[in-house]
């Protein structure tokens, strides 16, 4: 080979090399610029991933109900807020289902999900355990699905645990009213149907003495009816919101205790008993409905003459402002008392402290204070009991500053307005 084409060839091999080196510098770039784009798409992936984690857990989040993922072996994926508050905070993600539910109930339906595929809903009421107090019951819906199709670890079922407890307890009640409402009212119906068979059928109306004797004793329990009857309006008049439409007006609460002791004189005269009435103010006004007040008093006061029918019974009707001007009206007295087991039920509709068997032992309907407590609180009170047997048995209502209002220029007219209690 001559020089010069020698020197030619090195140089194409040169500018070979030079161009190779030039790709594959090129190559590596392009491969780096791809790759940190790779990672810049995976970057936001993730975090589109993350945001979209977020409004998914922030939505579930939302709802009052406790909402767990879980995959076909039961196992807990995602619990939302309620589902997290209803374990109490302990940790149940990627346990399962058995494990975290010590109430085997409510995790049937769930198990029972898995096994067939199909959705399950059903109720559950837990009982109290050792208190069959009813409002003590929870109630939950428990709704089990299964969501997707997807392999492995995703999630593949969803359930949602409903607590109906509210609702639960308010049909309870409900039944509760009914059944004891009807039973309240069948047997004065069952004892007037009695003496009017005896009257017609066995031929004893034409006994004067002995069917005026029969009649005294039905219109007794008739008045038993038409009461009960009545207290059962008020007090659906009080929880249908009726609250809302008491008739307020000012009047003094004087004249009022009053008009309650007017009418339980006879009572009061017969058992000898004392009435006090402690008050700073004699012309304390407050702003309510007289009607309501007026059954009130009239049912605490009853209350203490009816269970202590004892000669010599102290009784006081107090009313006070205190200094954060909020108004206390109590009544108290020093009979028998109401044993400590009975006072939390006390203002429930017909719970009477002692389940008496002889209708002419009856004192009462156990209404009385159900209406009262409703009352109280349609003015936006509250009331509370405390109980030493024996020494001191004490209502205290305790009223808003705003129940008070100033002395009408003309309180006396108001002090005649509503309608007397009809109890
Ligand atoms: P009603 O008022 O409907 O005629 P009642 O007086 O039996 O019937 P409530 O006024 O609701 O019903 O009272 C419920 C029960 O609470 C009473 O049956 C009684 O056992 C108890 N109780 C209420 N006040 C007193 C009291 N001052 N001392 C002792 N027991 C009381
Ligand atoms: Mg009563």
């Amino acid at each position: 080979m001559t020089e010069p084409s020698v020197i030619l060839a090195v140089l194409a091999a040169l500018a070979a090399i030079i161009a190779l080196t030039l790709v594959a510098f090129r190559l590596r770039r392009a491969r780096r610029e791809f790759i940190q784009e790779v990672d810049a798409w995976k970057l936001r992936l993730d975090l589109d991933l993350q945001r979209a984690r977020k409004e998914r857990d922030l939505l579930l989040d939302a709802l009052d109900e406790a909402f767990l993922l879980i995959n076909r072996d039961a196992r807990i994926l995602f619990a939302n807020r309620a589902a997290k508050e209803m374990f109490a905070g302990r940790s149940i993600i990627d346990r399962t289902i058995e494990d975290v539910l010590l109430e085997r109930r409510l995790a049937a339906p769930v198990l029972e999900c898995l096994e067939t595929g199909e959705n399950t809903i059903r109720r559950v009421v837990l009982r109290r355990s050792g208190d069959d107090e009813r409002p003590g019951d929870s109630a939950w819906v428990v709704d089990a699905a299964r969501i997707s199709e997807t392999p492995d670890d995703a999630p593949e079922f969803r359930v949602v645990f409903r607590d109906v407890s509210p609702e639960h307890q308010a049909e309870q009640i409900r039944k509760d009213f009914v059944a004891n409402a009807s039973h309240e009212l069948r047997t004065p119906l069952a004892i007037i149907n009695g003496y009017l068979e005896n009257l017609l059928d066995d031929g004893l109306v034409s006994d004067p003495e002995l069917t005026k004797r029969f009649l005294k004793v039905m219109r007794k329990h008739t008045e038993r009816i038409s009461r009960i009857v009545e207290d059962m309006l008020v007090i659906s008049r009080l929880e249908s919101g009726e609250a809302a439409a008491l008739k307020l007006k000012p009047f003094k609460i004087r004249s009022c205790i009053s008009d309650v002791l007017e009418r339980l004189e006879a009572m009061i005269q017969a058992q000898k008993a004392r009435v006090e009435i402690r008050m700073d103010d004699e012309d304390l006004v407050i702003n309510g409905d007289r009607f309501y007040w007026t059954q009130v008093l009239f049912n605490l006061v009853e209350n203490a003459l009816k269970q202590n029918p004892r000669d010599g019974l102290r009784v006081t009707i107090g009313c006070h402002r205190r200094p954060d001007e909020s108004i206390e009206i109590w009544v108290s007295d020093d009979g028998i008392g109401i044993p400590s087991t009975d006072l939390a039920h006390i203002f429930r509709r017909f719970y009477r402290v002692e389940k008496h068997h002889n209708q002419d032992q009856i004192k009462g309907t156990g209404l009385g204070l159900s209406i009262v407590k409703r009352a109280v609180e349609a003015h936006h009170g509250q009331i509370d009991v405390a109980s030493t047997p024996g020494e001191d048995t004490r209502f205290t209502i305790t009223l808003p500053p705003d129940a008070e209002v100033p002395p009408h220029p003309d309180a006396q007219n108001h002090d005649d307005s509503g309608a007397a209690a009809s109890a």
